[in-house]
């Protein structure tokens, strides 16, 4: 066993050690268990769907307000969009600060008809809330303010500097945030990040994730006659620019499942050794992924084990391809044009900006008949897995549940976690609530008591170890 793990299996925690004080907060979280659920209830009956403008502004205002009334000092911050929550209390001078990220926009409820009961009307079933926001994200962010609301409840003041911010623009891809946290650093003078958002591993298990992929898209075009053309009469005379964009592709990807875009490779850093150690730990879920997408076989290459395809490496995917003739029957036409969208999945240290010059240079080099259009993305983003808070967190979620979380060094999909990394330049971390099956996104999504009462406990823990190791160990 390497020092580290051991280390993690024989670490301290501080909040238990400190027994009593958490006990009590504790206590009164399951004392006010039907309280907060029926709290819960009450905001999820505020609908706030940042897509189509609906609530958002009221929405922002009630947490203003919910938290200025628990005694932090809030308020709304205009952006280009939606406006972010932002609330601070100080309690602990010169003590740790975490800054506890959420957002208070909500999906779409669409299709209506496949919710149970309606999606702004809350309705309890078998141990679980249904409602458009119940795991994705007001389940999971309310329970890190009523985690607050106990503590000063039962403590009178905080054990440690917090910051919140709830962000309104998250389901529309959050076109904002990265401005702000690059001209507010004096808002976010805090030493960590926390988010919890998105499922606890699907065995069950509570997580800490520590990264994500980051993502590109772009977009190639090609062009033939300026027309489309009978395939006959002019086949073998104008170029097929479906052929054009096939053959590009193909020299950007080999069957062996290489990526073949010049220097594609050469900024990666591997993961280090704690990093292979927590990805060899996870729980192999091959077998059962492939039964339920009907797999056969992984993608190429197939000697790459399940968690380093979603974890250390990048992807190339096609997807969408078009062009020419796809109806019923035959069609014997030479189209005039086709287009293929893409993306691209990131690892440390690619970056969207590099990854899209260098496959601008290799379609100059190799394909320069293909119009390169870059898109959108995210950068990825890494956390270490010694950051000296792995273990305050850790311990939280221990005290809290009673069960070891799984070190995730990175999720497969992407989230803006590179504003805190890389733009604030702070350790960010990933503590999800939510059940594996909260649905998000989807109808009828749902939060389980047990996972909402504790995320509130979870969050009780964290600010107690973080307050308790500041003054331990002097950390921060
Ligand atoms: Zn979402």
């Amino acid at each position: 066993m390497r020092p580290y793990n051991s280390a993690l299996v024989f670490a301290r925690c501080v909040a238990g050690g400190l027994g009593m004080a958490l006990d009590h907060v504790f206590e009164h979280i399951e004392r006010c268990r039907d309280a907060f659920i029926e709290r819960l209830c009450a905001y999820l009956r505020m609908p706030s769907i940042s897509a189509q403008g609906i609530g958002i502004q009221e929405n922002a205002e009630f947490l203003v307000s919910f938290l200025s009334g628990m005694g932090l000092a809030a308020r709304l911050i205009d952006t280009a969009g939606w406006p972010l929550v932002h609330a601070r209390r100080d309690d602990v001078p010169g003590g740790p600060r975490i800054l506890l990220y959420g957002h208070y926009d909500v999906q779409p409820p669409d299709p209506l008809d496949q919710w149970v009961s309606p999606p702004f009307l809350p309705e309890i079933r078998d141990g679980r809330i249904y409602a458009r926001g119940a795991g994705d994200n007001k389940g999971q962010h309310f329970a890190n303010l009523l985690a607050i609301e106990s503590l000063l409840a039962v403590d009178g003041a905080l054990p440690c500097n917090v910051i919140v911010l709830l962000e309104g623009e998250e389901e529309v891809g959050s076109p904002n945030i990265a401005e702000f946290v690059r001209t507010h650093a004096d808002l976010l003078d805090v030493d960590l990040v926390v988010t919890s958002d998105g499922p606890v591993h699907d065995s069950g298990r509570q997580t800490i994730e520590f990264g994500v992929r980051g993502v590109a898209d772009f977009e190639l075009r090609a062009k033939g006659a300026n027309r489309d053309l009978h395939s006959g009469n002019f086949g073998g005379v104008a170029p097929n620019p479906i052929w054009t964009l096939v053959h590009g592709l193909a020299t950007m990807k080999n069957p062996a499942g290489e990526i073949t875009i010049d220097g594609f490779y050469d900024s990666i850093v591997p993961p280090t050794d704690l990093e292979r150690d927590a990805i060899a730990a996870m729980p192999d879920g091959t077998a059962k992924v492939m039964a339920d997408l009907g797999l056969s076989h992984l993608d190429a290459p197939q000697d790459r084990p399940f968690y380093d395809r979603l974890m250390a490496w990048p992807t190339l995917t096609i997807n969408g391809f078009h062009g020419g003739y796809d109806g019923p029957g035959s069609k014997t036409v030479l189209p005039s044009e086709a287009f293929v969208k893409c993306d691209v999945r990131l690892v440390p240290n690619q970056t969207v900006a590099e990854i899209h010059e260098k496959i601008a240079t290799h379609l100059r080099t190799h394909a320069p008949e293909i119009e390169f259009i870059p898109g959108g993305g995210m950068d990825p983003s890494r956390t270490p897995l010694d950051s000296p808070f792995t273990d305050p967190i850790r311990c939280a979620i221990v005290t809290a549940t009673g069960e070891q979380p799984l070190l995730v060094p990175a999720m497969g999909g992407s989230l803006p976690e590179y504003v805190w990394t890389k733009i604030l330049g702070k350790p960010a971390f990933v503590v999800p609530y939510a059940n594996h099956d909260e649905r998000n996104h989807a109808p009828n999504e749902n939060i389980e008591f047990a996972r909402f009462l504790n995320g509130i406990k979870i969050g009780a823990a964290l600010l107690t170890e973080l307050g308790g190791r500041s003054t331990a160990d002097n950390l921060g």
